[in-house]
């Protein structure tokens, strides 16, 4: 992670001038709290996904006992 990586929202890369908002998540930088949610909704989503895969995996090992 450079300070590259900062001067773009990293949703819409949107360019981020020194006078504007940075917000940051992850160490990732974006222009506004909509923006930030999107990559926050997109990692609860991801966290689901592994939720259903466990739980999926485990259903399969009590079928097989
Ligand atoms: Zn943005």
């Amino acid at each position: 992670m450079t300070l590259e990586s900062l001067k773009h929202c990293f949703t819409c890369k949107k360019k981020l001038g020194e006078k504007v908002n940075i917000y940051m998540y992850k160490s990732l930088a974006f222009c506004g709290v909509k923006c930030r949610k999107k990559e926050i909704d997109k990692d609860e989503e991801e966290d689901k996904k592994q939720h259903v895969k466990i739980l999926g995996e485990a259903t399969v090992l009590h079928h097989q006992s």
